[in-house]
């Protein structure tokens, strides 16, 4: 019988020959876009991961996946992170909308969409927000109008995340306008690739434009990709909040592996605008026992992430995720602050010859940084969820 200790060691084995040299540091995670063209050493590893089913490790072998334990799961992860390897992978097809169609799509769906996923064929938008539905996301208004075998969608999206390189949007849209407004709602998947469908980009004050407002005019939709039912979207669509935001949270078991996170070189990168003893002991005590404090709850978290997917039995976390999300959220938050205090005036750089890149792009993620309390669903969000479904408070 094959133990633990034999699938660590085949899997060593494994990614030693087939692991690239050039994906074991930090660099480009492929998420599907058949715009982005890869180079050589990401498209081998992709296409290596994805035929050994370790793009997707936990789901079912006949849409892509090796249907490994979470046991061996956990394996796998340590094993990639050992040699510093980069996910092959990853995004909200394997995500976000590859779970939910584990849990909710037809057969003939899971047969037509996850394999193709699994490999990053093809690279999914999120259409949830609208300019009038953000946190009261069932206030939403796309509307989708069945047309023979189709349906005719026609509204707005906003904050449409890499909807410029996407392939493909699962939307919410309403298709039943007459019911309370979370039971006339659907989820719908939609090929952006036509003329009812046009992206424009929203540039941020730091130039770029990763957001973008998407609008449908009479863009056509297969009833067929209707996913979990005609208007039982609500349930389908919140299930899938829950795949996203336990991915931000790092205990998604049913997508990608996940990556390392930077908050561990920290103290090292701090070093660098601080004085210190012959020890190496910071010497500014209140700045020590920041770094000190950080230190301890980025291991508390490591530790619940850990408790969190070996207490689940779902192939995610349910409510927990909200929690995981919002603690690692404001861990990262945290980190930041820290760094850009002891770097003092150099953390404010925003170009100019007196900061170093790597400066200006500390105060640009510090920045960045400031999002992952709104994307996903908000803090307040999170912690109305929090108080209602983990901690059982009255409304
Ligand atoms: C980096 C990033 C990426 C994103 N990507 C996508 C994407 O790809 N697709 C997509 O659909 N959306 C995306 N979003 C949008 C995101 O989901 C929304 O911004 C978020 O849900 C909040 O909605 P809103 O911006 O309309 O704010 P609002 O809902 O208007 O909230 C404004 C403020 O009011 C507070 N508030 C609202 N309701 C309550 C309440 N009941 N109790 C307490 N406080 C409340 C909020 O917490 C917030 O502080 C992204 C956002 C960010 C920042």
């Amino acid at each position: 019988m094959s133990t633990l200790a034999d699938f660590r060691a085949e899997t060593r084995d494994w990614l030693e020959e087939n692991c690239p040299e050039e994906v074991r540091r930090p660099g480009f995670v492929p998420w599907g876009s058949r715009q982005i063209e890869l180079d050589e050493p990401t498209r081998f590893w992709l296409d290596r991961m994805a035929d050994r089913g370790w793009t997707v490790p936990t789901w079912p072998r006949e849409y892509g996946g090796a249907e490994i334990t979470r046991d061996e799961y956990a394996v796998l992860i340590d094993e990639l992170k050992r040699i510093n390897a980069r996910p092959p992978l990853t995004g909200r097809g394997v995500n976000y909308i590859g779970p939910t169609l584990l849990e909710y799509g037809s057969d003939e769906q899971k047969a037509r969409w996850l394999p193709g996923i699994s490999r990053g064929d093809g690279g999914w938008a999120m259409g949830y927000s609208e300019p009038g539905a953000g946190s009261d996301l069932a206030s939403l208004s796309l509307r989708a109008v069945k047309d023979g075998d189709n349906y005719l969608l026609n509204g707005r999206k906003i904050w449409t995340s890499d909807a410029m390189e996407a392939d493909y949007i699962f939307v919410l849209a309403r298709t039943s306008p007459d019911k309370p407004k979370h039971e006339g709602i659907s989820l719908i998947l939609v090929d952006m690739s036509q003329p009812g469908v046009t992206v424009r980009p929203i540039r941020l004050i730091s130039g770029a434009s990763p957001f973008n407002e998407t609008l449908f005019e009479d863009a056509v939709a297969p009833v067929d990709d209707v996913v979990g039912g005609v208007d039982h979207g609500w349930t389908v669509g919140k299930r899938l909040l829950q795949f996203e935001r336990s991915t931000h949270a790092g205990i998604n078991t049913s997508g990608s592996q996940g990556g390392g996170s930077e908050d561990a070189r920290m103290p090292e990168k701090l070093s660098a605008y601080v004085d210190a003893d012959s020890r190496g002991r910071i010497l500014d005590h209140g700045l020590r026992d920041r770094l000190i404090r950080f230190e301890q709850a980025g291991h508390a978290q490591r530790l619940t992430q850990q408790r969190v997917i070996e207490e689940t039995q779902a192939r995610a976390p349910g409510f927990a995720s909200s929690a995981v999300k919002l603690s690692g959220a404001l861990h990262h938050q945290d980190g930041h602050e820290l760094l850009l205090e002891a770097m003092g005036t150099q953390g404010v750089g925003w170009e100019g010859e007196t900061f170093e890149s790597r400066e200006i792009n500390t105060t640009r993620e510090w920045l960045r940084q400031k999002a992952l309390t709104i994307a996903g669903g908000t803090k307040e969000v999170q912690l109305n969820i929090i108080a209602k479904r983990v901690l059982g408070l009255p409304d």
